[in-house]
């Protein structure tokens, strides 16, 4: 790297940080009636990028007027302000799907609550008669659409979501009469679909996706907490505080700073993100290697079991056929390179998309609806291209970053954002991964990420009968392919000449999230769901 453009790099990292202090002295300005955060997110981002293009940024002075949804008080609003902490694990996380915020959260929920029971002392455990779940808001509105309820009986049973065995599910689905003996302590009880309750969907909650745990001995309460699933498998409770993390090596929160940072130091978007992790989690590089290693495993795994399953009808009154076998028998066949290519493409994102739709075991990247986006992706890099594993785990880490800034700077949550938040940002975070894999320099990564989610903008969550079916399963398939496109164009294009950068395209996401009308924001209210006819 030539010494005029580091200069220029550590010039650029200190204009952007002054002028986000500058927005911070000026918090005051807000104008009345505007969503605070994203009015000053988005007047930092188009000075930065001003600084940076020496282009002003006129359609940042606009400022959606609706507040926000969320508590103020639930950390997931608070880590939206400050350097992108987030981590791998915190990013990718394996359990059942159909949904990350409905199925896969509420099993870390109930299953975390289980813990809290085992170490209650043996005087409070003997009393247990019962565990009770009570699900609020969102999750009691579309809950047994994603299997909610499935989800909470099995981690309130004492079993893992990262480790639970598909057919249990699959069993209770088959048989929801099904009693299980729970054991705490000395004291052993049943527990049952009777035990989770869905309860009021309208309240003042703190999160659209509220629920609370109880054990009881009889009537009295020995142990009760209430939780939140606020998207992205990731959850929180009342009083809940963050975990303890190290400050990142190379604080940013915007792409802007991740690409002056690379420059600085002359670093690839993994190494960076290989630093941030080691400095945030405090764990070692081999911990965080093997870690993403169980993550490739499981995005071979879901890809492999949805190919090799036979064709079946999925749960649910939409009465869908699976496909992913078929299409990757066909595709085989195929003789013409390119079509086999894409046809390959699709089947494994259908396959990955379909075990999410049986609510079997999927990875969040970013969540369960877009579950076949990236391990698609990582097939084709993986059988496809031959790539070896530090590659693809050069890939999960730039992935990963891309998430990170999509959480902290917009949302990846279908109910918060539209499609655009889910499948757009899987489709980003993929088109990253396979620009970091074959190594591609920084600026490409960053291209390839805009250029997949520009072209998701504005799309809508409208899931038919509120099952992750139509139009998520074909949806994935699109979103994997639209990765390739992506990094394709970027990596053929001059990269300086790319007009829009990766941070404007996360901010009209933002702003389109707050605009978008709530029918299109997973509520089964509009589009789709309210044109495919069901019989
Ligand atoms: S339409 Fe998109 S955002 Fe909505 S549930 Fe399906 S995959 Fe998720």
């Amino acid at each position: 790297m030539l010494d005029s453009e580091a200069d220029q790099a550590a010039t650029q990292l200190g204009e952007i940080s002054r002028w986000r202090d500058s927005f911070q002295l000026a918090a005051a300005d807000v104008p009345q009636g505007h969503d605070r955060r994203a009015f000053m997110m988005r007047s930092a981002m188009a000075t930065a990028i001003a600084a940076l293009t020496g282009r002003p940024m006129a359609a940042f002075a606009q400022a959606p007027a609706q507040p926000p949804p969320l508590d103020p008080s639930l950390d997931v609003v608070k880590r939206s302000k400050g350097p992108v902490m987030t981590t791998v694990d915190e990013m990718y996380k394996v359990g059942p799907g159909p949904s990350s915020s409905h199925t896969i959260g509420p099993m870390r929920i109930t299953y975390d609550f289980y813990q809290r029971c085992t170490k209650l002392p043996a005087a409070q455990l003997n009393q247990a008669t019962a565990l009770k779940v009570h699900l609020y808001g969102s999750l009691s509105a579309t809950g047994k659409g994603h299997g909610t309820e499935r989800a909470c009986l099995a981690g309130i049973i004492g079993k893992e979501p990262a480790t639970i065995d598909p057919a249990f599910l699959d069993g209770l689905a088959a048989d929801p009469s099904q009693v299980f003996p729970v054991k705490l302590g000395g004291k052993t009880f049943n527990a049952s679909l009777q035990d989770i309750v869905f309860d009021a969907v309208k309240g003042d909650f703190k999160h659209p996706n509220t629920m609370t745990c109880k054990l009881m001995a009889r009537d009295k309460v020995l142990l009760e907490q209430e939780y939140y699933s606020v998207g992205g498998g990731f959850i929180e409770w009342k009083g809940y505080v963050p975990p303890k993390k190290g400050a990142p090596k190379y604080p940013y929160s915007v792409m802007a700073e991740v690409l002056a940072h690379c420059a600085k130091a002359n670093i690839s978007v993994s190494q960076l993100a290989m630093a941030n992790e080691m400095s945030v989690s405090g764990k070692s590089e081999a911990e965080i290697n093997a870690y993403l290693d169980k993550i490739l495993g499981a995005m071979r795994a879901t890809v492999k079991s949805g190919l090799a399953a036979p064709t079946s009808t999925l749960p649910g009154p939409i009465k869908l056929k699976t496909k992913a076998g078929d299409v990757y028998k066909k595709a085989l066949e195929g003789t013409k390179p390119t079509q086999r290519a894409i046809a390959l493409v699709s089947a494994f994102a259908l396959a990955g998309s379909e075990e999410n739709a049986r609510g079997h075991l999927v990875i969040t990247a970013p969540t369960g609806g877009s579950a076949g986006v990236m391990p698609a992706v990582i097939f084709s890099l993986d059988e496809g291209a031959k790539l070896p594993d530090d590659a693809l785990r050069r890939g999960l880490l730039a992935g990963a970053l891309v998430g990170y800034l999509g959480k902290h700077n917009a949302t990846l949550s279908g109910a918060e954002g539209g499609c655009q938040a889910e499948i757009g940002v899987a489709s980003a975070m993929s088109a990253a991964v396979i620009a970091e894999a074959y190594g591609a320099p920084p600026q490409v990564v960053a291209n390839s990420a805009e250029a997949a989610l520009e072209h998701h903008l504005g799309m809508t969550c409208d899931p038919v009968a509120g099952y992750v079916q139509i139009p998520c399963i074909e949806r994935c398939a699109f979103g994997a392919v639209k990765a390739w496109t992506g990094y394709l164009i970027a990596q053929n294009e001059v990269p300086a000449n790319r007009r829009v950068d990766f941070d404007t395209t996360v901010s009209a996401m933002a702003l389109t999230a707050k605009e978008m009308n709530s029918k299109y924001k997973e509520t089964s209210e509009g589009g789709l769901a309210v044109s495919v006819t069901l019989c």
